[in-house]
């Protein structure tokens, strides 16, 4: 029998710890990356909630950008939440001052888009396309999908009809933290994703 996938979660800032735990109950093997020898051992990779220009300098300066475009050229599953998802998404709106993302995902993410009146704050959308229950999902200073491209699809949506979920091959982000409100089943797809190609 194989061992369990090795599973990274990019360290530099964030929610890292929360997103190690759910993978470990899960059956991964976690792997914190920070580096390209990091990144070279595992099969998947999730990119944290934190702050994408914080996450986006930190990849840059650490000689991350091309190896992760590249292992996402080559199939590697990713999952960003929040600002992971922001990481993942070929354009953004209200960009910081010169930041950049991986790209991946032929959508526009609008950072920061629930304002200043709400800017946390906790809902439950529809999860029939997981197979169960609505999933309870917290937004904390979260982007929403303003556009999504012909390549991409949108997989979630709140009952306003703005998007919060979308994959394009061997990529999934979602505007919302599964990670902090206990639930698996997105982090049980992507390991689904991760264990197809492990
Ligand atoms: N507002 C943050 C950003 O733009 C994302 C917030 C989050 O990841 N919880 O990066």
């Amino acid at each position: 029998m194989a061992g369990s996938p090795q599973v990274g979660v990019l360290a530099y800032q964030g929610d890292v710890r929360e997103h190690a735990h759910m993978l470990s109950l899960l059956g991964a093997d976690v792997v914190l990356v920070r580096h390209p020898a990091e990144l070279a051992r595992v099969d998947g990779l999730v990119i944290p909630g934190g702050e994408s220009s914080v996450i986006d300098k930190l990849t840059r300066m650490f000689g991350m950008l091309h190896p992760l475009r590249e292992r996402i050229a080559t199939g590697m599953p990713v999952y960003g939440t929040c600002a992971g998802l922001i990481m993942l998404a070929d354009r953004i709106e209200g960009a910081a001052p010169g930041q950049q993302t991986i790209g991946g995902l032929d959508v526009t993410v609008q950072r920061n888009a629930f304002g200043a009146q709400a800017e946390s704050f906790e809902t439950t959308i529809d999860a029939s396309v997981l197979g169960g229950a609505p999933l309870h999902a917290a937004f904390i200073r979260a982007p929403i999908v303003s556009e999504v491209g012909p390549a991409a699809t949108a997989f979630l949506t709140l009952d306003d009809g703005r998007i919060v979920g979308v994959e394009q091959g061997n990529l999934m982000g979602t505007s919302f933290h599964p990670e902090v409100s206990g639930e698996t089943r997105l982090h049980e797809r992507f390991l689904a994703r991760v264990r197809a190609v492990a």
